[in-house]
């Protein structure tokens, strides 16, 4: 006999663990496939305040709050000895104004706990090979589990948030292209030694090259001395600093990207390089529809943008927060108008982040940040979107993002 499930999620990471939870919470059984076995590395190691409230959602708070991740308040920005930050406590929106910088396989392996805790069913070493969805009622998951023993589970509903798996996006054929051209990120952890009495460890710093504008740093400091590192440009930049050839994942070039910022390397001129270094390109990623018959797609199954504003994560949660209920009613058997209910209300956020990320490319964004005697309401209204609140219709930067934001950029180069 077949093994039947109401909701099969693909993949453990934040959006298939909040999503598994809040199913649980609505009363229906929910397996959670995950090919692989936490703790595991993962990137995307600072939050937004915005999050908080769909981890608070997913009954997760206490959890997260117990762990003692390093707190953040907001996001700095350096360039050429020029220097401009946000604090999220002093931003538009009624919500959260903190949240944590984290180590992911911690923060992941926490919320799959809850998840499982609050009775999801969490599979490690279960990984989705295929999807039949041609019977009527359900669809069925053919999966390797653990000691590769191939199964099959019936499941009324699945949900996808296998993240760069892109499992059914690959499996349907649903890809499409992203609007972004391919970059890519080097990075690791590294034990800081900052000593640095100004550096903010309560906030991420991206730190701007000062020849390039479209490369850029990310400092995110953790509450046990170390800190996450990388650097995120186009492909041929990496063939200027150092020998042709030279492995993506050679240490040397993380630290020849870092010795081009004097504002970076001055910052980490003790650290110790003591992990390997990690590369991911071309990571910027989009899909034709986010939904189809009986099953949705979460967080990065479906677009992914840019890790300049460290929106990914919280995305991901809101895809799930969206998708949860509209699982539940569907199951019940009511209509749910998916292309309305859910595709279009996640992606209204998507693109106001879409337009930071666009004109932080351009510049015209980093001219917003570094301008000198700001308007503090406005200020407030561009720090709401950084926090994340990029959903909140009352935030004028919400509702009109491109031509609040070029109007914004424009007043700050005519100064
Ligand atoms: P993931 O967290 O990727 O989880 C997917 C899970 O699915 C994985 O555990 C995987 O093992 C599992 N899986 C995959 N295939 C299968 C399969 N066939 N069967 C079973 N399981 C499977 N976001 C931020 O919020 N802040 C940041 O600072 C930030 N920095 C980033 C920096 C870089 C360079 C990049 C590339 C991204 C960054 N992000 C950041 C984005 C962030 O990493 C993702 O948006 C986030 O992890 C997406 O969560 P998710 O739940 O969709 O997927």
């Amino acid at each position: 006999m077949i093994e039947e499930v109401e909701v099969a999620v693909i993949g453990a990471g934040p959006s298939g663990a909040i999503a598994a939870a809040l199913l649980k919470r609505a009363g229906h059984s929910v397996v959670v496939l995950e090919q692989s076995h936490f703790p595991r590395f993962s990137i995307g190691e600072s939050l937004l305040p915005q999050c908080m409230e769909f981890v608070s959602q997913a009954g997760m708070i206490e959890a997260v709050n117990a762990e003692g991740f390093q707190r953040k308040n907001g996001a700095a920005f350096a360039c050429d000895g020029r220097y401009g930050s946000f604090d999220f406590r002093k931003k538009f929106s009624v919500g959260p104004g903190t949240t944590y910088q984290v180590q992911r396989a911690t923060f992941d392996k926490v919320l799959a706990d809850e998840a499982g805790r609050q009775g999801a069913d969490i599979r490690y070493g279960h990984k989705v090979l295929a999807i039949d969805t041609s019977a009527k009622d359900a669809s069925i998951l053919s999966v390797e589990g653990v000691g590769g023993k191939e199964y099959d589970l019936k499941a009324g509903f699945v949900l996808d948030a296998s993240g760069f798996g892109r499992v059914l996006p690959r499996l349907l054929d649903m890809e499409a292209p992203s609007d972004f051209p391919v970059r890519r990120s080097v990075f690791t952890h590294v034990e800081d030694r900052i000593t640095d009495k100004q550096h903010d460890r309560d906030k991420i710093l991206i730190v701007i090259h000062p020849k390039y504008p479209d490369v850029w740093y990310w400092l995110i400091p953790f509450s046990n001395g170390r800190c996450s590192v990388g650097v995120v440009a186009r492909e041929n930049y990496f063939d200027e600093l150092a020998e042709p050839g030279l492995d993506a994942e050679n240490v040397e070039l993380l630290q020849a990207a870092i010795a081009a910022s004097p504002d970076l390397s001055k910052l980490l001129a003790d650290a110790v390089f003591d992990m390997p270094v990690q590369n991911i390109v071309g990571y910027s990623s989009n899909v034709k529809s986010l939904h189809g018959q009986r099953f949705a797609l979460l967080g990065n199954a479906g677009e992914f943008l840019d890790p300049v504003f460290s929106s990914g994560v919280t995305i991901a949660m809101k895809s799930a927060c969206l998708a949860a209920p509209l699982v539940s009613r569907q199951l019940k058997g009511e209509i749910v108008d998916w292309q309305s209910e859910y595709a279009e209300p996640l992606k209204q956020g998507v693109d106001v982040f879409r337009t930071y990320v666009n004109a932080w490319y351009e510049g015209s964004f980093q001219k917003v940040i570094f301008a000198e005697n700001q308007n503090p309401a406005i200020r407030e209204m561009v720090c709401s979107i950084l926090a994340g609140f990029a959903w909140d219709e009352k935030n004028p930067f919400v509702k009109e993002p491109s031509r609040r934001l070029k109007a914004l950029s424009d007043l700050c180069a005519s100064v």
